[in-house]
């Protein structure tokens, strides 16, 4: 039986990265998915045909250093450059739909209040930004300077 340095259970795309990543590193791996196609839920699939779309649409915040250091672009990676929308049928009127910091086929006070409080968390990712590609430190054994590196 051959054995592997990493095994890692399912391919989407935080599984196939880190099993890149791994590989490149010169690791023996291992990736395992229990659906006949990979990608999870970033894979595009044909849910009517001739209609195509993957759950996971807009992969905004996929790292662009992730995608330079694995060259995605000369295997075909390529983000959407407009932001697209979200749409939610709605079988008893207008689709509610959400295109960035809008909202429609809501009322009036619902749009002011989604736009408010995207901008809200706008402020959050802009906090967060810097830490997105940093790792986590392990705070389980309590040690002061994980601890502080987390704080
Ligand atoms: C309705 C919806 C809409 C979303 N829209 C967006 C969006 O627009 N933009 C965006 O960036 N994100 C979106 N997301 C979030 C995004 O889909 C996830 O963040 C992303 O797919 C997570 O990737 P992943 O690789 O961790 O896991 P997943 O994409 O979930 O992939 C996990 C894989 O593991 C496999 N698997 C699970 N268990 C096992 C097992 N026991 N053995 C073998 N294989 C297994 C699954 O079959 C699957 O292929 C959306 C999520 C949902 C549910």
């Amino acid at each position: 039986m051959q054995n592997y340095d990493t095994i890692i259970i399912g391919t989407g795309h935080n599984g196939l990265v880190c099993a890149t990543y791994l590989a490149k590193n010169g690791q023996c791996v291992l990736i395992l998915e229990a659906l006949d196609s990979v990608g999870g839920l970033a894979a595009t699939k044909e849910f009517h045909p001739g209609f195509k779309a993957s759950v996971a649409h807009i992969v905004s915040h996929f790292s662009q250093k992730v995608a330079d250091d694995l060259n995605l672009a000369s295997h075909g990676f390529n983000v959407a450059s407009a932001p697209l929308s979200t749409v939610g049928l709605n079988p008893n009127g207008d689709p509610v739909v959400l295109t960035g910091n809008e909202v429609t086929g809501v009322s009036k006070e619902d749009q002011t209040s989604y736009s408010e409080y995207r901008q809200f968390m706008q402020r959050f990712t802009q906090l967060l930004e810097p830490f997105w590609l940093k790792t986590i430190p392990r705070i389980g054994n309590n040690s002061i300077p994980a601890l502080m590196t987390f704080a």
